[in-house]
């Protein structure tokens, strides 16, 4: 029997994979992709998609296409769960699978526990296709009246969804609308004064207004409550709460991270199932807690499909080293960002410029593999 390689998500961290799915086939092995969408949505532009500098076509790679111009399987679904004892992966359209190895990357989701009712007109910042939706309900509702867009959270894809908010009703010229942001009790407090002031100065020559008055109690679509008691009126709502991984671990009963992620050791292997990988998002690192951001996806790349290929190979597997402290942009609309590295920050035109550029050239080079 073919041994059987099957990749959960087809995120970030995969894309290395993803890319030589022609070499695991050759050497006889089967891969079988399982992901809820046929494409997947680089993050790092779904704030520029927001704002319409891209567009939706522009920040994504053809996933199934990749896969299946290979000599892969791909399956459109979601994976629920897998019994890691008997190598069973169950997935939402009742789908099973059996593996020899298995790789995670399934990304994060949004907490929505905050939102009561109907989620269907509020707006998580993740997935991206949301994003994407989202847009497109904007530039409707700014051309029908004066409108209040809420922005739930007070971390950077909070300061992205506001400024690109502002800028798409800038672009499409409809009435102005008010953006508030509500950020619990400090707005960016992860970062250092002086990047906190730059956003704050963007901002507020903007109109875009920042409430550091207390953390959010309920959404729902056109009012957010305080644990204060105070009472906004809205007319559209973003969620930008901090990520949490996926839920697939809890529910197959995996060794996972304070955070719910897979806990992996440094070969991105499960500390408990030595056929187990994962990365992105949606791990638990545990010689160092990475931050969640898509840099350290991209970094993890060759590590996992090195190692992918060892487990199924029987050779020996590489050591993940996550690097250097990253380089951070933050795309702030109108055509600014803020760019840190180390203790270095700037702010400006420049800033969004390098962005633009950094991230076009990561989504030309993986979307050049769908014309291979
Ligand atoms: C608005 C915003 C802007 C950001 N900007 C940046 C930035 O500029 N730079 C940066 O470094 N980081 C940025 N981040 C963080 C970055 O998005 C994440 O760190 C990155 O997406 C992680 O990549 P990932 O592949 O692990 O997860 P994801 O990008 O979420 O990919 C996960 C994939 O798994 C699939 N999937 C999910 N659930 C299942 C399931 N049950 N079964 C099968 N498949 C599943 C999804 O469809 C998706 O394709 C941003 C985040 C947000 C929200």
């Amino acid at each position: 029997m073919r041994k059987h390689l099957v990749l959960v998500g087809g995120g970030h961290a995969h894309m290395v994979t993803l890319e030589n799915i022609n070499l695991f086939v050759e050497k006889g092995y089967k891969v079988t992709v399982i992901a809820p969408s046929f494409h997947h949505y680089y993050s790092g532009m779904g704030p520029g998609m927001l704002g319409n500098t891209y567009t939706p076509e522009g920040i994504r790679f053809a996933t199934k296409q990749v896969v299946t111009q290979q000599g892969g399987v791909f399956v459109k679904d979601r994976v629920v769960r897998i019994d890691p004892d008997k190598k069973l992966v169950f997935t939402q359209g009742e789908n099973q699978f059996s593996y020899d190895v298995l790789s995670f990357n399934a990304g994060s989701y949004v907490p929505m526990e905050s939102v009561p009712g109907n989620r269907e007109a509020i707006y998580p910042v993740k997935p991206i296709e949301k994003l994407m939706e989202a847009s497109e309900k904007l530039k409707i509702l700014f051309k029908e009246k004066p409108c209040t867009i809420s922005v739930v959270g007070g971390g950077p894809s909070s300061a992205e969804v506001a400024g690109n908010v502002w800028q798409l009703a800038r672009q499409v010229k409809g009435y102005e609308p008010k953006i508030k942001i509500f950020a619990g009790k400090k707005f960016m407090a992860r970062f250092s004064q002086s990047i906190r002031q730059r956003v704050f100065d963007l901002f507020r020559k903007r109109g875009i207004e920042i409430i550091e008055a207390g953390y959010v109690k309920t959404v729902t679509k056109d009012k957010i409550s305080l644990e204060t008691g105070e009472i906004f009126d809205t007319d559209f709502v973003f969620m930008a709460l901090g990520v949490k991984p996926s839920s697939l671990f809890e529910a197959s009963d995996l060794p996972m991270g304070p955070d719910k992620g897979l806990r992996v050791n440094q070969y991105l292997q499960s500390v408990a199932y030595p056929q187990i990988f994962g990365g992105g998002d949606c791990i638990y690192f545990e010689n160092q807690p990475l931050d969640k951001v898509g840099v350290y996806a991209v970094r993890e790349n060759p590590v996992l499909f090195h190692n992918l290929m060892a487990s199924l190979d029987g050779t020996d597997l590489e050591v993940f080293e996550p690097g250097p402290d990253y380089l951070l942009i933050f795309n702030l609309g109108g055509g600014k960002g803020i760019l840190r590295k180390n203790k270095f920050i700037f702010g400006g035109r420049l800033a969004f410029m390098l962005k633009d550029y950094i991230d076009r050239k990561f989504i030309r080079r993986f979307q050049a593999i769908e014309n291979n």
